[in-house]
């Protein structure tokens, strides 16, 4: 029975009747233009700024510039792979990267892939890369200590949990090294750390990884690294990823110390990106939102009320200033978003003042509630004392015959203070070793030493308290104050040290 006419006429009305449209709407665009790590796409009319999108073989790609017929993309993988006409997906979400406990003891690349090999890391989560930071109703107030286990630092520029502070100084001043030794103290405190590299050497890092390695801090440490070699998306990336992996652990209740080395790099390499997607270049050529870029960084850092598990995030970035000029526009900014900073001086550590820290200019906005009472006794005068032996000691230089006694002794113990603070790198000190020696300094036990000898006295002092007063440190860390009864017990022990090496 063939199909007649008029059957044939009602079967396609039918079919017209009845069709369902079914498709289902993907954002697809093509790329028109691709070179330096950015891709130029037509199409992506519904993408939103930061979306991620896909290239065609599984690149994937954010896309920050949105123009009236095309999308600019910074592309996170191999540019070669991706010619012109290449197709394009917008995948309606932002970049977010894998996060849990297995990442800890790892070294991972911007996005949170192992670079370590030693295999994949299991994850069960994924967290956004970028979210907005915790308001001020999700926050407690900053009133635990973060021992840096560096004296100079958790004397006079007392560092709390969930504190933002700054680390700054030119090249080769031992910024690194105060991060690095900030991470290793915290072994014993139960933080856990995340370090995040940007821009730096592969060697460099390689050593940095060493040293935490050899000192047993890999344990409860991440490595974020986006090298030099890498491209600028993914130093763009790096810190922001170690941010996320952070506030994995920060949400679980427990306190995260993250260091950025260094936001200077990441900067470049944002403006650098800028660039290419042909932004308008503002001051010192940095695109006009950059302060945007490191304050919503820095504004998740922060200690979560108890309602929220009461977990912290402390920062500590580091800046490189160049020839000091902590004025220009990259430092400006990052000092006016931090809590405070910690300033390094290239003078003082050519001298041999290491940690090479200028008291007068480093300051922590919101640690000082978090510093024990120990220590709040013992280290309280001896800021002031720094600053009145730099003055005197500018004098001093003509001689010191003249001088009356009392601006003597000042000189004397002014010389003897900055021998105490003087620290080797990646040797982090107990909060009650010190104590000891900062007692010491400031009752006065050190006055008769030689200026040269002081550094043998420390030593000796740690391992004879440790030898026969045991029980006195253990209380003073545990008390968190000096009272009475330590205070003339340190005096004594002090006393019997100085015999039994007199
Ligand atoms: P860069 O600008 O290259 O990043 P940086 O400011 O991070 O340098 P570091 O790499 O930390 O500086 O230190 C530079 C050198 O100084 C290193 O060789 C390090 O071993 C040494 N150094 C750092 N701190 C101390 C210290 N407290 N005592 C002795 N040497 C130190
Ligand atoms: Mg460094």
């Amino acid at each position: 029975m063939g199909i007649k006419g008029e059957n044939i006429a009602s079967i396609i009305k039918s079919q017209i009747e009845n069709f369902e449209y079914q498709t289902e709407l993907v954002d697809i665009g093509t790329v028109v233009e691709v070179g330096d790590g950015v891709a130029r796409i037509h199409g992506l009319s519904g993408v939103g700024a930061n979306e991620l999108v896909e290239f065609e073989g599984g690149i994937s790609g954010i896309a920050l510039n949105l123009e009236e017929n095309v999308v600019g993309a910074v592309i996170l993988g191999d540019p070669l792979a991706i010619k012109e006409g290449t197709e394009v997906r917008g995948l309606g979400r932002v970049a977010a990267i894998p996060v849990g406990e297995n990442f800890i003891g790892r070294v991972v690349d911007g996005l949170a892939n192992p670079i370590d090999n030693k295999g994949t890391i299991e994850s069960t989560q994924t967290r956004p890369t970028e979210v907005v930071a915790p308001d001020v109703a999700s926050r407690q107030e900053v009133n635990v200590p973060l021992q840096t286990g560096v004296k100079a630092i958790d004397a006079m520029i007392p560092i709390g949990r969930g504190q933002r502070e700054l680390i700054i100084g030119d090249r080769s001043t031992g910024k690194t090294s105060i991060g690095i030794d900030s991470i290793i103290n915290q072994a014993k405190e139960d933080v856990i750390c995340i370090y995040v590299s940007i821009g730096q050497k592969v060697g460099k890092v390689a050593q940095t990884y060493g040293i935490l390695e050899q000192n047993g801090a890999m344990g409860h440490t991440i490595i974020v690294a986006a090298n030099a070699s890498d491209p600028a998306p993914m130093q763009f990336l790096a810190p922001y990823t170690g941010c996320a992996l952070g506030e994995f652990f920060m949400h679980q209740g427990k306190d995260v110390l993250i260091v950025y080395d260094d936001l200077s790099k990441h900067s470049w390499a944002y403006r650098q990106m800028s660039l290419i997607l042909k932004r308008p270049p503002g001051r010192e050529a940095y695109p006009g939102d950059v302060f945007y870029l490191h304050s919503r960084l820095l504004e998740r850092a922060a200690r979560l009320s108890k309602e929220l598990g009461g977990g912290s995030l402390t920062a500590l970035p580091i800046i490189e200033t160049l020839a000091g000029d902590v004025s220009a526009y990259i430092p400006t900014n990052v000092i006016s978003i931090t809590d405070g900073q910690i300033y390094l001086e290239p003078e003082l550590f050519n001298s041999g003042s290491r940690p090479a820290i200028n008291a007068g200019l480093s300051v922590s906005r919101v640690g000082s509630t978090a510093q024990t009472k120990a220590m709040k006794t013992v280290a309280g005068r001896l800021r002031l004392d720094l600053a009145q032996y730099r003055e005197l000691s500018t004098f001093a230089q003509f001689g010191t015959e003249d001088l009356d006694q009392s601006t003597k002794s000042q000189l004397e113990r002014g010389s003897k203070a900055v021998e105490v603070l003087k620290q080797n790198h990646s040797s982090p000190l107990s909060i009650e070793k010190q104590i000891i020696i900062l007692f010491a300094l400031t009752n006065g036990y050190i006055d008769d030493i030689e200026t040269n000898k002081v550094q043998d006295f420390e030593t000796n002092l740690y391992e004879y308290m440790e030898l026969h007063h045991q029980d006195l440190m253990k209380s003073i860390s545990e008390q968190k104050t000096i009272d009475d009864e330590i205070s003339s017990k340190l005096s004594n022990s002090i006393t019997e040290f100085k015999k039994s090496i007199a």
